[in-house]
């Protein structure tokens, strides 16, 4: 069985940062503690970086059918940016064996579709049986331009159908017909609201957040779902920051439209720099990449933590020279020098990306 070591880094284990050596064995973390001296197949030396537990990516669109008009190839756009984890989040065709076959670990939202404001709840059915104990929720796209939604009524009715099957509810709501408190009003605790500081119809700000904060504080999670800058307003992102209103997660709704289009190398550690520059601690972007969007999918014991005796999924980050110049849709421009870059990414104890 290989091994790694992983040497002179900061460790973020989900819940803190400190300084220790990391060593798999196989698949799993052997020993997490300074010192550690020990023959092994390859070292690394992480000074001045750090050694995270795998991120975790709550919102990518990956090619699970041939004729997929947005799906990424999901391990090419996951593993360069120390993904070992990700949902898809909107699927209704597609076949298990597929996600099954991916070495990234993989989970999805079923898509709700809604017509003449009305879910398709028999279409639904179908796809959650298609895909089994992959599917963790259901996708709803609260979004006029998509979706024929005119009011609240087939999200409530798509909120109960989740709750007493034990599924969470992500909801898209980038031009939701109505105000996001109406949204955030119906969701249950553990469902997802994405897209959270988008610039379009219907903001975060028409309430001055105080929607998205009581939301918050009866346990819906709040996601970024960035897409570079395409469903974010950086002006909102900055607001939110400033007034205290921190995102759970940070997503990137990364597709085969914005891996390669956005202002530098787009994919999750691209995210953790927009945050980052928006006013976020590194804490709480770690946070929100590891053990919020574990505990989100319900994961929360094997996925963003680096224990002893856990899987030994590993994404070593810098922060560099890897910079970014990113303009939203209402003209709102952000650039850096610098932002996060992935350094080596193990998924399942093997060596799956090396910058
Ligand atoms: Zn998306």
């Amino acid at each position: 069985m290989a091994k790694i070591l992983i040497k002179n880094g900061r460790v973020w284990d989900g819940e803190r940062f400190f300084y220790a050596d990391v060593l798999t064995d196989g698949d799993l973390i052997a020993r997490i503690e300074p010192n550690i001296d020990e023959k092994v197949n390859y070292t690394y030396d992480a000074t001045g970086k750090t050694v995270s537990a795998g991120l975790v990516d709550l919102h990518v669109h990956m090619l699970v059918e041939k004729d997929d008009k947005y799906g990424i190839q999901a391990e090419m756009s996951c593993f360069p940016f120390g993904v070992t984890a990700a949902a898809d989040a909107g699927r209704t065709r597609g076949e298990r064996a597929v996600l099954d076959s991916f070495m990234l670990k993989n989970l999805v939202f079923a898509t709700a579709h809604i017509r003449e404001n009305k879910a398709d709840l028999p279409e639904l059915e179908e796809t959650l049986a298609r895909f089994g104990d992959k599917a963790v929720g259901i996708k709803v796209y609260f979004d006029s331009t998509v979706s024929e939604v005119s009011d609240v009524s087939p999200l409530a009715e798509v909120c109960a159908f989740a709750k007493a099957r034990g599924l969470k509810v992500m909801v898209h709501c980038s031009n939701s017909p109505v105000p996001m408190s109406d949204i955030l009003d119906v969701l249950n605790p553990g469902d997802i609201l994405t897209h959270a500081f988008h610039g379009g119809v219907n903001t975060a700000t028409d309430d001055g957040f105080k929607s998205i904060r009581e939301a918050k504080d009866r346990g819906v999670v709040i996601d970024s779902g960035f897409a570079g800058n395409v469903h974010t307003d950086f002006a909102i992102l900055r607001q939110a920051m400033e007034s205290g209103v921190l995102p759970d997660c940070i997503s990137t709704d990364i597709t085969k439209f914005s891996a390669y289009t956005r202002g530098g190398r787009y994919g999750m550690t691209m995210c953790m720099s927009i945050a980052k520059h928006a006013g976020m601690s590194e804490e709480d972007i770690f946070r929100a990449v590891t053990r919020a969007p574990a505990e989100a999918l319900g994961r929360a014991d094997e996925w963003g933590r680096l224990k002893v005796g856990g899987i030994a999924d590993i994404a070593v980050i810098d922060y560099t020279d890897e910079g970014f110049s990113l303009t939203d849709a209402n003209g709102n421009h952000i650039e850096s020098p610098c932002g996060y870059r992935c350094e080596l990414t193990v998924s399942d104890g093997q060596l799956v990306y090396k910058h």
